[in-house]
């Protein structure tokens, strides 16, 4: 069996969402290895295995220790032959042909960049390359048909590309917070995703919203949109609506994730400090990002609140450990977890709850916190 620097024997289980996976772990120099090809696997639209290879990082971000033999990996769960390939090669070489031969590879940084232009998915950036283009810059100097979102996507690409800071996501609430307060006090407001796992930085910004008077949530999202618009605060919005309708007979069967809350997936224009002083943007449209102007993606949610436990843990990610809390319910419990509901199959019944605690309960899992939720 695994020992640890203490000779005591590691128990790793086999869901991510049975373990505790810290922000900072010991093996960052295999699981950034891994998680190249999980995204070339992404970029070739093979999600199983994609999963396969994110799974075996995963484990490797569990292990309280440095991997320093192939020895050390013995008993780990989800680690098949070509990960175990992979780590060998890089723990006898230092390195991987085939992780760097995919890093340097035209395709690859091609989907990156592509897939990197907010409103740009894996289907439309694998068609501009067959097309010939590269780069964001491919797209405007050839004219490219693109929709609202991309447009966005490449007018704030560089902007969009800096990491936000966590300063950045608290000034982020701060604004969130005048905007619902002032169309409906009494609301609760809770910063959501990396954030909430401890992360230092993100890709964006993520806010759940709820209201104690379940019903009272209803039209929130376009009075918030609404007064951010007249504030000045948006460069780019698209809200959807609540589209959620509990059955009798359990949750229809969705080939996605995507859950059905109200929500906006926007782009919020900051003023750097040093523009606050002079006379810049009076932003009459809103639709203009000068030099003194920082562009960040912001994602709002609305849940009534018979969800918001539901929705807080759906949203907090990381996505892996979202995926397997799903698999473990539906393989191991006859479940079926979304952000909405928890549904029983066996009993025939939908679970409630109001707290995160109160549905790993109803799992029959521990309680991992949010920040070793970092699967
Ligand atoms: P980052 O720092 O890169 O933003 P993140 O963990 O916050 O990392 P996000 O893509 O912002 O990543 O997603 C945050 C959480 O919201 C994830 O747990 C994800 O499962 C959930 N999520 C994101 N998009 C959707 C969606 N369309 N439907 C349902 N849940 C989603
Ligand atoms: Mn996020
Ligand atoms: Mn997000």
């Amino acid at each position: 069996p695994e020992l640890n620097g203490d000779g005591a024997e590691i128990l790793m289980k086999s869901y991510a969402c049975q373990r505790r996976t810290p922000l900072k772990h010991h093996n960052a120099f295999l699981t950034e290895a891994l998680e190249i090809l999980a995204q070339n696997a992404e970029f070739n639209d093979n999600e199983g295995r994609s999963v396969a290879f994110r799974r075996a990082a995963s484990v490797l971000k569990a292990l309280p220790h440095r991997v320093k033999s192939m020895e050390d990996l013995r008993c780990l769960p989800c680690l098949g032959d070509h990960s175990q390939r992979v780590i060998k090669e890089i723990l006898e070489d230092g390195s991987s042909r085939e992780v760097e031969s995919t890093r340097q590879s035209e395709q690859f940084q091609a989907m990156k960049a592509l897939t990197g232009v907010f409103g740009v998915g894996v289907r439309t950036a694998d068609r501009w390359i067959r097309e010939g283009l590269r780069t964001p810059d491919d797209l405007i100097r050839t004219g490219q048909q693109l929709n609202r979102a991309q447009q966005a996507g490449v007018q704030y690409y560089s902007e969009l590309q800096r990491a936000v800071t966590r300063a950045e996501a608290e000034l982020i609430m701060a604004i969130v917070e005048a905007a619902v307060n002032s169309v409906l006090p009494g609301c609760q407001i809770q910063l959501m995703g990396g954030f909430r796992r401890g992360k230092e930085v993100g890709h964006d910004v993520d806010f759940l919203i709820t209201h104690p008077e379940e019903g009272k949530e209803e039209g929130l999202m376009s009075k918030i949109i609404s007064w951010l618009e007249e504030q000045g605060v948006l460069l780019y919005q698209k809200t959807t609506r609540n589209s959620y309708v509990e059955r009798l007979d359990g949750p229809a069967r969705s080939a996605s994730n995507m859950d059905r809350f109200e929500r906006c997936f926007s782009i919020f224009k900051l003023h750097s400090s040093a523009s606050r002083s002079g006379s810049a943007s009076t932003s009459e449209s809103g639709s203009a990002c000068d030099s003194g102007c920082r562009a960040v993606r912001v994602d709002l949610v609305v849940s009534p609140f018979s969800q918001f436990a539901f929705a807080t843990l759906g949203w907090t990610g990381s996505k892996l450990f979202e995926r397997e809390l799903r698999r473990w319910a539906g393989q191991e419990k006859q479940m079926t977890l979304s952000s909405h509901t928890l549904y029983d199959s066996k009993q025939n019944l939908y679970l409630r709850a109001q707290t995160e605690e109160e549905i790993f309960a109803h799992l029959g899992l521990e309680f991992i916190p949010p920040s070793e939720r970092n699967a």
